[in-house]
């Protein structure tokens, strides 16, 4: 078996007789348990269970009653809910709690026989953007385990790009998808906001979570969007957009108009290399006749403080749940009611979830709601509506998915103004919404990868998927 294989590759081989699933986890064990002690990507590695699983699809394989993801094996981040399954969210706070059903994502890969194979390492509630701020140690970029995979799906970043599964699933609020990606060279998408049911998943920020796939080619991205988008009866707020056959819309041909935003190739926090890695990809489109236009962008720098506002906010109501009462852990011998709330949240949550709570409490409190949290909200409609009508223009917008590439680990932990920064460029996409993918398309001098982001209208997966390859074959 091929290192770093795509799903399509080994169902190739499966199809041959090559090798079977049990072939294929086993492969997989042993690259988790070769370097899994180093790179800190897997919190939990379900090996029995997978391989009891993989022989029992070989067998369906056999009988021709396997489903169409016979032989994939995921990754599932540690905030996606697997039924008797333990689940921390990269936190202390959950304590020994298991899951009580599976996120409806989870449910669809295993409908089709995939393989679950393990549970992945996060920053805490997936606030971060490095991986360092998870309970149990921080995650290592195996391109240079010096230096952070990303965050806060830093661990499923690293799971695919250090060949220990087929692909894996993440969740992307403000980047936590495609930055990663973008730092560990793999492929990183971000559907639209209510393209994928959110049932199963902890909630960081209800109204920018977004379930998203890392894979080692887009085939596989398509085919699991596929898999997984659509209605949910346990999940209201999920699109009823119909879903289409994204695997098969992947030819793409004809002319585009492309934009680049003057704002973020400007600006000041963006790295030489990672900027002339991006402008390259727009030159080859140009020569190929496509036409590429810098364009203004005058809210970009809005995106941040917006995202920040909103997600805190939203953050400071959905965490109010973890009090010591309902889930995991409570201190002991509390004196009073009151101060085992407290004590078992300041003792349970981690710094930056603990700064983020402080501050979306801040923004929702009586006297600065409006100044803030009613005031952001009035800049994503604003941010939202500029997106529409730029859209209207142009079928996608081309940007760099993280201002630089991966860097060392503690380099922004003591600042986290420096750290928010490195959302700069993917928060845009979240606060409106929007669909977003990270595709590797360079490395810089130090051998560490650089990725571009495509961004389109909402709903247009399957033109973003059939461009984003379409670049990849031709960079
Ligand atoms: N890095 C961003 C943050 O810390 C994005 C996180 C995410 O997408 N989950 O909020």
């Amino acid at each position: 078996m091929q290192a770093n294989s795509s799903f399509h590759q080994l169902k190739a081989g499966l199809d041959e007789g090559k090798f079977t699933c049990v072939d294929i986890v086993n492969h997989y064990l042993k690259n988790i348990h070769q370097k899994n002690d180093e790179l800190n990507a897997f919190l939990t590695i379900y090996e029995q269970e997978a391989l009891d699983r993989a022989a029992e699809i070989d067998t369906k394989i056999a009988n021709k009653s396997a489903g169409k993801l016979a032989g994939l094996v995921v990754g599932l981040k540690d905030v996606l809910c697997y039924q008797d399954h333990p689940l921390n969210c990269g936190s202390k706070i959950l304590d020994d709690f298991h899951s009580q059903f599976s996120a409806t994502c989870v449910e669809r890969l295993l409908a089709e026989d995939a393989i679950i194979i393990g549970r992945n390492n996060c920053d805490e509630f997936a606030m971060g953007s490095s991986c360092e701020n998870s309970a149990f140690g921080p995650v290592k970029n195996a391109d240079n385990t010096s230096r952070v995979p990303g965050g806060s799906s830093g661990g499923s970043a690293v799971a695919v790009q250090s060949d220990m599964c087929t692909i894996s699933l993440g969740t992307d609020t403000g980047g936590s998808v495609r930055q990663p990606a973008s730092f560990c060279n793999v492929i990183g998408l971000k559907p639209t906001y209510s393209r994928i049911s959110r049932h199963g998943l902890a909630a960081y920020a209800s109204t920018f979570d977004t379930i998203g796939i890392f894979s080692n080619s887009i085939e596989d991205a398509a085919l699991i969007l596929e898999t997984i988008a659509g209605e949910d009866e346990h999940d209201s707020t999920v699109s009823t957009e119909k879903v289409p056959e994204f695997s098969r819309m992947l030819a793409f041909d004809g002319k585009v108009k492309v934009a680049y935003l003057k704002e973020t190739l400007e600006s000041p926090a963006l790295n030489e290399e990672v900027k002339e890695a991006v402008v390259s990809i727009g030159e080859k489109l140009k020569a190929e006749g496509h036409q590429v236009d810098e364009v203004s962008f005058p809210l970009m720098e809005y995106a941040l403080p917006t995202y920040y506002i909103l997600t805190t906010a939203e953050a400071s109501s959905n965490l109010s749940r973890y009090d010591g009462v309902k889930y995991g852990f409570r201190i002991d011998k509390p004196r009073n009611l009151e101060s085992m709330y407290k004590k078992t949240r300041t003792q349970g949550f981690g710094h930056e979830v603990f700064r983020r709570i402080m501050l979306g409490t801040f923004v929702l409190s009586a006297s600065y709601h409006d100044a803030y949290y009613i005031k952001a909200q009035k800049v994503r409609r604003l941010i939202k509506n500029q997106l529409e009508e730029l859209f209207k223009e142009y079928d996608f917008v081309l940007l760099p998915t993280a201002p630089s590439t991966a860097f060392e680990l503690g380099a922004k932990t003591s600042d986290p103004m420096e750290m928010y920064l490195a959302d700069l460029f993917t928060v845009q996409a979240s606060v409106a919404g929007a669909p977003a993918i990270s595709i590797p398309i360079a490395k810089d001098s130090d051998g560490m990868s650089i990725g571009l982001q495509v961004m389109t209208k909402v709903f247009a997966e399957d033109k973003l998927l059939a461009f984003s390859k379409y670049l990849l074959e031709a960079k």
